[in-house]
């Protein structure tokens, strides 16, 4: 018989009929004449009660039936004299497909920590908060692509080797293929990459922006989604070495267009969860976090603030607050700062523009002030930063007077110089990171939690 999903069995009408279903037994309790296993196939959150009579299955029948043991029922849909579920499945025929050794693996009774199932990757999926989390995460990557295809943006592929490090920064993991043991030498010791088969130096992506801003450039609204990697040796709950970012790069929007979507599609993806994630959310909310859809209606519901760099410094200094940073103008604003703007001055998300020049990217719009540029960062509840995006400068001198002051070599990136002085045109974009969404809609704590293989310095698993 062919298998049925719990998910659609557990909304059919269909009594009396006879069904199979597979999965993985959440639990099994009972009495001698009956017993009740809970099975749970990742199609949902809920489980389906299974209804094994005595008189068809011994104690020896189902002696192999414990918690995580893979079996395949097959039985009559009845209605269930339960409160709380609609349908229970009267067992006919039980196989067991996998036993589940207590040896290999010890459940306890009260469930697991989340630092704990960190060190069980491999398993963690079985449990219900991380079936939750991934389907939503599921979700949550189609609503981003949908979002972007009902608005007519083009799915722009940009490489993961990549010889730009769109950041200026140093944060990159060295592709290579020399033979790591014994790599060909410069005279001075230096590893000689010029031998390397693709003849210079290249490494894992740390954004997709730069050649995302060649495809607005031509298609007029792009987006990127794929792998970000940076080598962080940080090890905070935001950040991770492998994470997947979206970056739309739209020709013609200046930075207030660029504002106005960064907005909305947060708001759409937010209300995408609420709309199709209800279950899940439901149980995340009972579990961890008994604000969580409130605070997911709220976002939805208001108006982000809009403040400058200087106005949120400003409100910083008078608020009295011992950070452990001091915030002066022309640091870099840390979490700490972000989240007291956001949680407890404005109490909304809010987006900070017009940061000073040298705390940001190379390629930022210049402000006529001659100290700013023309960026912003979408500031959200527990998070701090959740979006970093700008204007970007499209005057060739001036970019390139940026591309020198801050020490890029000019031949590192003349096919980006050179799109300014061939039909250059004023654009926008902004890159959210996906695991810090995954964080806002989970209301998970830590950004290990919502990957399903996290990579960070610590962890070699996968
Ligand atoms: P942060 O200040 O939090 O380190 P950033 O300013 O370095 O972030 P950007 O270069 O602006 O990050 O990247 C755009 C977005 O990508 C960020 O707003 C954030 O959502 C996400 N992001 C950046 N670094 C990481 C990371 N290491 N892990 C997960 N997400 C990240
Ligand atoms: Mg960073
Ligand atoms: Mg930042
Ligand atoms: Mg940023």
């Amino acid at each position: 018989m062919k298998r049925t999903k719990i998910t659609h069995l557990l909304n059919s009408k269909e009594f009396g009929k006879s069904f199979n279903v597979k999965g993985w037994v959440r639990t099994k309790r009972g009495n001698k004449n009956v017993s009740f296993i809970a099975l749970n196939d990742g199609s949902t959150i809920n489980n389906i009660q299974i209804v094994a009579e005595a008189s068809s299955f011994s104690e020896e029948n189902l002696k192999d039936v414990t918690t995580g043991a893979c079996i395949s029922v097959t039985g009559k849909l009845v209605e269930s004299p339960a409160q709380g579920q609609p349908v229970e499945l009267q067992a006919i025929e039980i196989e067991v497909l996998g036993t589940a050794d207590p040896q290999t693996f010890q459940l306890q009774k009260k469930g697991h920590t989340l630092e704990f199932l960190r060190e069980i990757a491999h398993l963690r999926p079985r449990t219900n908060t991380f079936g939750a989390v991934l389907r939503i995460r599921h979700h949550m990557a189609f609503a981003v692509n949908k979002f972007f295809n009902d608005k007519g943006f083009v799915y722009l592929h940009t490489p993961i080797i990549t010889g730009s490090d769109a950041e200026g920064a140093g944060a990159m993991f060295r592709v290579t293929t020399l033979d790591a043991a014994n790599p060909p030498k410069n005279p001075d010791g230096s590893v000689n990459y010029k031998e390397d088969f693709f003849g210079k130096e290249t490494n894992l992506t740390v954004s997709g922006q730069l050649e995302g801003e060649l495809g607005a450039m031509a298609l007029g609204e792009i987006y990127t989604f794929g792998p970000t990697f940076r080598a962080e040796n940080s090890n905070t709950a935001r950040h991770l070495a492998e994470f997947w970012m979206i970056e739309p790069e739209m020709a013609f929007y200046d930075i207030h267009d660029n504002m106005d979507l960064a907005e909305e599609f947060l708001k759409y993806l937010v209300q995408y969860a609420l709309d199709n994630c209800s279950d899940d959310l439901e149980f995340l909310n009972k579990m961890y976090d008994k604000e969580l859809i409130d605070r997911l209606k709220s976002v939805v519901n208001t108006p982000f603030e809009r403040v400058s760099y200087t106005t949120a410094v400003e409100i910083l200094q008078k608020s009295g607050q011992k950070f452990e940073y001091k915030v002066d103008w022309g640091t870099d604003l840390q979490s700490e700062h972000e989240r007291y703007l956001v949680e407890k001055h404005f109490k909304k998300p809010v987006i900070l523009t017009d940061y000073p020049e040298k705390i940001k990217a190379f390629y930022m719009k210049q402000n006529e002030d001659g100290k700013t540029v023309r960026a912003m960062d979408v500031l959200f509840p527990g998070i701090g930063e959740i979006i970093g995006g700008s204007q970007r400068e499209e005057n060739y001198e001036k970019l390139l007077r940026r591309v020198k002051e801050v020490g890029i070599h000019e031949q590192d990136i003349w096919w980006y110089l050179e799109t300014r002085k061939f039909g250059t045109a004023p654009h926008s974009g902004f890159g959210l990171g996906f695991e810090r969404l995954m964080l806002f809609v989970t209301g998970m704590g830590n950004i290990r939690d919502v990957i399903p293989f996290p990579r960070t310095p610590q962890s070699a698993e996968f």
